[in-house]
C-alpha cells in the first residue's frame, strides 16, 4: 500500500508532539507537513518545538520547516488537528471543504449530529455518519473527532459492561495528568503539592460524550445512550495518564468476577480489530490490590490499552473500579490515528 501523505496542525504542542512520535514509521501514513502558529512558522521543528517526550524527536522531523495552518499551504490527504478548540472551530471546516479528512482532537465539533465521535473499539459503525456529513455540508473532505481524554478509558470500560449487563448510572471522579492541559500548561507553583478540583468544561464533557459513543446509530443518526452520568474532574501532579474512579449501576447486580470477565473478553468490532493502532488487548484487567498505577501501567499496549483494576462491589450502586488511560496517546494522538486508519480501511478517504 503506498503511503498516504498526512500533516499535523498544532504540531509543536503536547498532542502535536505525540503525533510526530507515533507517526514515526507508521505503515500507512507519512508526515509531509507540520503546522503551528505565527510564533513558529518558518522555523525548523527542532527550534520551534520544546520536545517533552522521552523518545527522541525523529531525525526526519528536526529540519522540517513549520508551515501555516492553511489548506493552500499543505499538500496532504489527512490532517491531524491538535489545535486549540476556538481555532479548530473556524479552521477545520476550511480543511474539510478543501477535501482533507480532518481527524480532530478539539472539542469544537464533537456534539454535531453529523460528526462521528469515535473510539473504534467502541463505536466503529458511527464512522458511517461521514456520508451524511458530506451530503449535508457539501464537503469532499470530512471531520471526525475523538473524545476528551478523560471520557476515553472510561467509555471503553463502560462499553464492555453495557454490552453484557446494561448500564443505568455512572458516578466518576478523575485524577488528570498535567500533559492534558497542553504545554507549558499549569504553573508549577499551582500544582506541586496540590490537587486542583476544577478543569474548565471537563465535567460537562465527561457527562455527555460517553452517551454519544455508547449510543446507537439509527438511520444516520446517533441516539444518545440513556445513561445518567455525574463527574468530578481534578488536576493532579502526574505527567501523563488519566485515572478515573467509577461507580456504576447496571440493569441488575452482578459479581465483580463477571464484570472482570466481560472486560477481559471484550473485543473491538470486527472492522476495528486488525488496524495498526488497535489496542492489544483492548482492556487489561489487573487483579492486584494496588493497580492500575499511572507510572507502572500507562504504557500498557503501547499506551493504547485501557487498564482496569480494583473491580469490587459498591455499597451505593452495583460495582466500582478504577480505569487508567494514557491521555496523549489513547486519549489524543493515538486515538486520532486509530480513527484515520478506520476511515481509510472503510474506503471513506
Ligand atoms: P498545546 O500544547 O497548547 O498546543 C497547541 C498547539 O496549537 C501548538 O502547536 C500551537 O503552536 C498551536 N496553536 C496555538 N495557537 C495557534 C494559532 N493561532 N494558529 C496556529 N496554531 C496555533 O495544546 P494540546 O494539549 O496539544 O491540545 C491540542 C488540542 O487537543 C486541544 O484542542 C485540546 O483540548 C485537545 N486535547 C488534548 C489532550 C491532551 O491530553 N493534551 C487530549 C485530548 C484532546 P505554537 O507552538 O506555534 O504556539
Amino acid at each position: 500500500m503506498p503511503q498516504i501523505p498526512v500533516a499535523v496542525l498544532g504540531a509543536t504542542g503536547s498532542v502535536g508532539q505525540r503525533f510526530v512520535s507515533l507517526l514515526d514509521n507508521h505503515p500507512w501514513f507519512n508526515i509531509v507537513a507540520l503546522a503551528a502558529s505565527d510564533r513558529s512558522i518558518g522555523q525548523s521543528y527542532s527550534k520551534a518545538c520544546r520536545w517533552i517526550l522521552s523518545d527522541p524527536m525523529p531525525a526526519w522531523a528536526q529540519d522540517m520547516v513549520i508551515t501555516p495552518v492553511a489548506p493552500d499551504a499543505i499538500h496532504a490527504r489527512i490532517v491531524f488537528s491538535a489545535l486549540p478548540a476556538n481555532l479548530a472551530k473556524d479552521i477545520e471546516p476550511e480543511f474539510a471543504a478543501a477535501g482533507f479528512a480532518v481527524c480532530s482532537n478539539a472539542s469544537s465539533y464533537r456534539r454535531e449530529p453529523d460528526v462521528p465521535l469515535l473510539l473504534p473499539e467502541v463505536n466503529a459503525d458511527h464512522i458511517n455518519l461521514i456520508s451524511r456529513q458530506r451530503q449535508q455540508r457539501g464537503w469532499s473532505g470530512c471531520i471526525l473527532t475523538n473524545p476528551n481524554c478523560t471520557s476515553t478509558g472510561l467509555t471503553v470500560a463502560l462499553k464492555a459492561l453495557q454490552d453484557s449487563f446494561g448500564l443505568k448510572r455512572v458516578f466518576a471522579v478523575s485524577l488528570q495528568a498535567l500533559s492534558g492541559a497542553g504545554y507549558p500548561g499549569i504553573p508549577s507553583l499551582d500544582i506541586i503539592d496540590n490537587v486542583v478540583p476544577y478543569i474548565g468544561g471537563e465535567e460537562e464533557k465527561v457527562e455527555w460524550e460517553p452517551r454519544k459513543m455508547l449510543g446507537k446509530l439509527v438511520d444516520k443518526n446517533v441516539e444518545l445512550a440513556d445513561i445518567k452520568f455525574s463527574a468530578h474532574t481534578n488536576r493532579v501532579a502526574v505527567a501523563d495518564g488519566h485515572t478515573v474512579c467509577a461507580s456504576v449501576e447496571l440493569d441488575s447486580s452482578i459479581s465483580p468476577e463477571s464484570a472482570m470477565r466481560a472486560m477481559t473478553e471484550y473485543q473491538a468490532p470486527a472492522s476495528a480489530r486488525q488496524l495498526p493502532s488497535t489496542p492489544q488487548p483492548v482492556i487489561l484487567v489487573r487483579v492486584e490490590d494496588d493497580r492500575p498505577q499511572v507510572r507502572l501501567d500507562r504504557m500498557t499496549g503501547k499506551g493504547m490499552t485501557t487498564v482496569v483494576g480494583r473491580v469490587r462491589p459498591d455499597p451505593l450502586f452495583h460495582l466500582k473500579f478504577v480505569v487508567l488511560s494514557h491521555n496523549t496517546i489513547r486519549g489524543a494522538a493515538g486515538g486520532s490515528i486509530y480513527n484515520a486508519e478506520l476511515l481509510v480501511q472503510e474506503g471513506l478517504l
